[in-house]
């Protein structure tokens, strides 16, 4: 794979990078799992200094010659996307003095526990101050780096390469419509309600915990290489590629937001679980981008989660939920656990919107996210705009902070430019279960048949999760796919699901 001399110089010198990233992860994954409270003041100012620790090498005179120095040799694939990768991460650490990344680390580790009791006690302006500073310090980032049209776009890139404000303005043009449409032919169905009975109905914890660990068994996971804590908001982290995190939560009510959460996350997982391990410790040994990232981790969540041959396989282990449950799907079958998964109704939760509505939260975070950075809004002014926003686009509108502009950790993480890339991964699982199902056959059958999901994850590992981040996000899509991008293979998937059902 690199055989190069130099490459394997840059290499030797990146795996000590790569050393720094690895218990960055590690620190990431307690802060949101393990670490008290009061931890986070001395955790920021140890990360910050592993921070600049990693500038220092990304940025030392020897190592830039060197990558300057192979750009005239002849290089493989992978070697030419060692020198690609890196150079963009160099060129962007030059223009960002250590002292501002040190204060952006220091400010969002303070900054997520603040939002956690912020969001526990239904106060934004507990949350406002840390949040204000998070702008100001990334609106400092976005002139340091230097844009030609938006600074949002600076953002943008760190989270999904070449993404902007110019391609995002014709894509959420593009859905909006057809989404709002189908959205109003379910809700004049007369098979829609706006209540379902197992929303409310409570669910035993420790059976919960079953459930998540049998849908994992089921999905082949790998438990010598992965597990699964909790915490307020599900994530993962890879910490090496034989070492993955995943956290899922519990409520108390409306059991499926936990199961699609763990799904979720496997699906992030599973990308990172199964890239080739000789490119572990080097810059391609990650996921490419968040939009490929979303693609798979959603379409695991939707695609397989909320289809009826999967729920069909946990009936009885649905039923074992809590005996309210059980009553319920001895009445009303497995049709009654599909209506669940997959009814639609604005509501204002992200994480627990349906397929149709989800989109409509992204629009409305990435138009605060863009006015935010542009300075045409205040941060204080947040939790009425947050509110008036809602109401236009989904026609409810939150009665507190907490089911309001407090409900995402994004903004405290300093992640902003992060929520269109769930939008655009969404759209890109349209393309993947179209070429899937061209490939290796229909996604219904290959769920319920015995060697389906190996199958589904061979070809998922062969098109995507082997090659880390040797392609650019679009060339993988591109390269490996016979189709190009385009919002039609889910909007065609959406109008034909929920037309069957409603
Ligand atoms: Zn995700």
């Amino acid at each position: 794979m690199f055989t190069n001399p130099l490459i394997v110089k840059i290499l030797d010198h990146y795996k000590k990078i790569w050393a720094i990233d690895t218990l960055k992860a590690l620190s990431a994954w307690d802060l949101e799992v393990y670490m008290p409270e009061n931890g986070a003041y001395f955790r920021g100012q140890a990360m910050g200094i592993l921070g600049t620790m990693q500038q220092k090498l990304l940025l030392d005179n020897k190592f830039l010659t060197l990558i300057k120095k192979v750009q005239n040799d002849k290089l493989n694939i992978y070697e030419q996307a060692v020198v690609r990768n890196l150079n963009r991460v160099i060129e962007k650490n030059k223009k960002i003095p250590s002292k501002l990344l040190e204060e952006i680390e220091e400010t969002t580790n303070q900054a997520q526990i603040e939002w956690r009791k912020a969001r526990e006690n239904n106060d934004f302006q507990q949350f406002a101050p840390h949040l204000k500073k998070i702008v100001k310090l990334l609106r400092q980032k976005t002139k340091l780096i230097g844009y030609k049209t938006h600074p949002y776009n600076v953002l943008l890139d760190d989270y999904e390469q070449g993404l902007t404000v110019e391609k995002l303005d014709i894509f959420f043009g593009e859905i909006e419509e057809p989404l709002k449409n189908l959205l109003q032919y379910v809700q004049r169905s007369s098979k829609h309600t706006e209540h379902h009975t197992l929303e409310n109905l409570k669910y035993d914890k420790g059976k919960m915990r079953e459930l998540n660990n049998k849908v994992l068994a089921y999905l082949r996971a790998d438990k010598t290489r992965l597990r699964i804590d909790e915490s307020t908001h599900p994530f993962t982290e890879s910490i090496s590629v034989d070492d993955v995190r995943i956290t899922t939560r519990y409520t108390d009510t409306n059991f499926q937001n936990s199961l699609t959460s763990t799904i979720h996350e496997y699906g992030h997982a599973l990308y990172e679980l199964q890239i080739n391990k000789d490119l572990t410790t080097t810059p391609l040994g990650g996921g490419v981008s968040l939009g490929v990232h979303e693609s798979q981790s959603r379409f695991f969540e939707n695609m397989i989660g909320r289809s009826k041959g999967f729920l069909n396989i946990f009936l009885q282990d649905i039923k074992a939920l809590s005996p309210q449950i059980a009553k319920y799907v001895e009445n009303e079958g497995i049709d009654g656990v599909y209506r669940y998964f997959n009814m639609v109704k604005p509501g204002l939760i992200r994480v627990e919107a349906d397929e149709i509505t989800y989109h409509l939260h992204i629009k409305l975070r990435y138009q605060i996210e863009k006015d935010l950075i542009e300075g045409n809004i205040q941060v204080k002014d947040l939790p009425a705009i947050w509110n008036e926003t809602m109401e236009n686009l989904l026609n409810i509108k939150p009665k507190s902070d907490t089911e309001g502009v407090l409900q995402d950790i994004h903004w405290s993480l300093g992640a902003i430019g992060y929520f269109p890339t769930y939008s655009i991964g969404t759209f890109n699982s349209g393309l993947i279960k179209y070429e899937l199902e061209k490939s290796i056959g229909m996604l219904d059958n290959l769920i319920v048949n015995e060697q389906g999901i190996e199958k589904i994850q061979a070809f998922l590992k062969d098109k995507i999760h082997k090659h880390g981040s040797t392609y650019t996000p679009e060339q993988l899509l591109v390269d490996h796919f016979n189709s190009k991008f385009s919002t039609q293979y889910l909007i065609n998937h959406l109008e034909e699901k929920y037309k069957k059902i409603y």
